[in-house]
This record gives structure tokens, sequence and C-alpha cells, in this order.
């Protein structure tokens, strides 16, 4: 037999198969009608029967789902979509409404960038801080006068926020930062520590991550003094950060575990010996950013 005939007879064969599968899947009533809302000539759609089907299956789940969690589609918050496009069907994915509510809801989300910290800080709410503690009230007050203030676009400063491990200074600069995305201002979080771990064997000069962290609209250096300092982390790395943001007004938050006066002993103390002129500095740039503030409190940490 020629090839010529050979390939005719499979093409056939092949064409009969797929007229039987499409046959016995329009015997179900609720594939005929869903095959009659999308349109289109049987001879195309039977060459997508098994798609048809899923995409009918995940139809059926969303008829009858009541939340994002109790999606049972095989891409989570989406659906198998098929549209008729002249002689073919194609299939995408879409949103549902309630993955789209999410995606609205959660899209403030995009304007805080993080540094090795954990992502549930960008659920971090001013709504959920807990006022039984009084000590929260100073800060509060001072995170509502920023707002007021960052809007009017008057230059101001930001907290430097120290104390006991767990007591939520992360927690709420991250809610004030939230509050802020959700007016559409960019703001990054920085684990300190990990910073310097990750610039240290890179070239300053046009690195993407300490331009970054320079130029956020507004910074938490999250755990200042919690790194082993050296000479060069503290002059090159952190105050250029300091300088820069000094001249460019640009509102910078700290916590830690030191309050400023540790710090600076911190800081003076660095891998190749004690420098309290260099801390010092380091220590004025801080306290011309940010005004010192304490959050001694339990440990909320399970
Ligand atoms: P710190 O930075 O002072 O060490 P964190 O900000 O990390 O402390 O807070 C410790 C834990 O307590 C975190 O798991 C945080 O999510 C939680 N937490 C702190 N404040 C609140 C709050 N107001 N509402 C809910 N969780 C909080
Ligand atoms: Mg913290």
């Amino acid at each position: 037999m020629s090839e010529w005939k050979e390939s005719t007879r499979t093409k056939k064969f092949d064409k009969m198969e797929l007229e039987k599968s499409f046959q016995e899947a329009c015997q179900d009533k609720d594939f005929e009608r869903f095959k009659k809302e999308l349109g289109g000539e049987d001879a195309i759609l039977m060459r997508y029967t098994s798609q048809l089907e899923d995409a009918l299956e995940e139809k059926k789940h969303c008829e009858n789902c009541q939340s994002l969690s109790a999606c049972k589609n095989k891409v989570w918050g989406y659906r198998l979509t098929p549209q008729v496009q002249e002689n073919q069907v194609e299939f995408s994915y879409d949103a549902c409404p309630y993955e789209r509510a999410r995606a609205k809801e959660t899209a403030y989300q995009n304007y805080l960038y993080l540094f090795e910290m954990p992502e549930e800080i960008k659920k971090a709410s001013l709504k959920e801080v807990y006022l039984d503690d009084k000590k929260r009230i100073p800060i509060m007050t001072f995170f509502k006068d920023f707002l007021k203030n960052y809007e009017k676009g008057s230059s101001q400063k930001g907290l430097y926020l120290y104390g006991s491990f767990g007591s939520g200074k992360t927690y709420l600069i991250a809610a004030l930062f939230n509050e802020l995305a959700k007016k559409k201002i960019e703001s990054a979080i920085v684990y300190f520590p990990e910073l310097l771990r990750k610039l240290k064997t890179s070239f300053l000069d046009s690195n993407e991550l300490f331009e970054r962290v320079k130029k956020a609209p507004l910074l938490l250096l999250d755990d200042i003094g919690a790194e082993n300092m050296t000479p060069w982390a503290r002059d090159e790395i952190l105050g250029s950060i300091l300088q820069y943001r000094m001249q460019s007004h640009l509102p910078t938050f700290f916590t830690s575990n030191f309050d400023l006066e540790q710090l600076e002993k911190h800081l003076s103390l660095t891998t190749s010996g004690v420098d309290q002129v260099k801390a010092r500095r380091i220590i004025e740039r801080m306290k011309q950013l940010s005004i010192e503030q304490d959050l001694i409190s339990t440990n909320r940490r399970n």
C-alpha cells in the first residue's frame, strides 16, 4: 500500500473516532446544552471533546461554589473557558468573581516591597492593632498625624521603635505602610542583618537592591542592631542610606531591640576595633530622620 493511501486511511479512522466520542458526549444533556451555548459547528467542536468535557465540569463546580476556599478547579480561582473562534476553539483560564474580588482587595499589597521578611506582614492592619496595651497609644497617635501630614506632602520624620522581642514593632509599622499602600504609596521593609549580608559581596554602584532601599518613598530598616557590624557596613551601607534619605526628605523607620544609646555602643564596636566618632555620626543621622519611641511589651509571638 502506498504511503498516501495509508495516511488517508488513518485520517478517516481518526475522524470516525472523534465523531464517535463527540456523539457519546452529546448523549449527556448538560453537554448538549453547553455545546449550544458555545455555538460553533459540530465539525469543529468534535475536535475538542475531552477539553470541552473538562470545561463543563469546571463550569458546574463554579455554579455550586460558595467561596474561593471551596474551589474544585484545576487552577485555583480560575475556570477553563472555551471560545469558538472561526474554525477552532480556544481555551483560556478565566478568573472567577471570587478571585477577582480577592485580587482587588489585595492589590494594595503590590506597593509594599519586602526583603527577607515574612509575607504575612502584608496583611498587617491598623484596624487590628491591639489597643488593650496602652503602650501602643502614643504610637497610634504618631501614625494618625503621620497619615494626615503625608497626604499634605509635608516632609516628616519616621519612628525609631525599640523594645523587647515580639512586642509588635514590625507589625505596627507594616500596618502603617499598608494603610499608605492603599493610597498607592510605595514602601519597603528590609530585614537589616540580611541586607548587609546580601550587599557584602556586591558593588554598591548601580546595585539594584541598594538603590531600591535608598530611594523607597517609605522605608523600614527592620531589626537594626542584630547584625555583625563592620566599618564598611556601618559607613558605606548604613551611612549612605541615611545620608541619601536625609537629603531627599524620605521618611525612614527603624526597629531595634536596642535604644539609641545602646545602638551607638553597638555601632562603635565593629570587627576592626572601636570608633566612637563614626558611630556618633550615624546616630546623629538617625535622630534627624526619626523620633525615638519605646515599645516594651509582652511577647506576642506564639
Ligand atoms: P517585633 O517586631 O517587636 O519583634 P512583631 O511585630 O514581629 O514583633 O510581632 C510579633 C508577633 O505578634 C507577630 O507574629 C505579629 O504578627 C503579631 N502581632 C503583633 N501585633 C499584632 C496585632 N496588633 N495584631 C495581630 N498580630 C500582631
Ligand atoms: Mg521585628
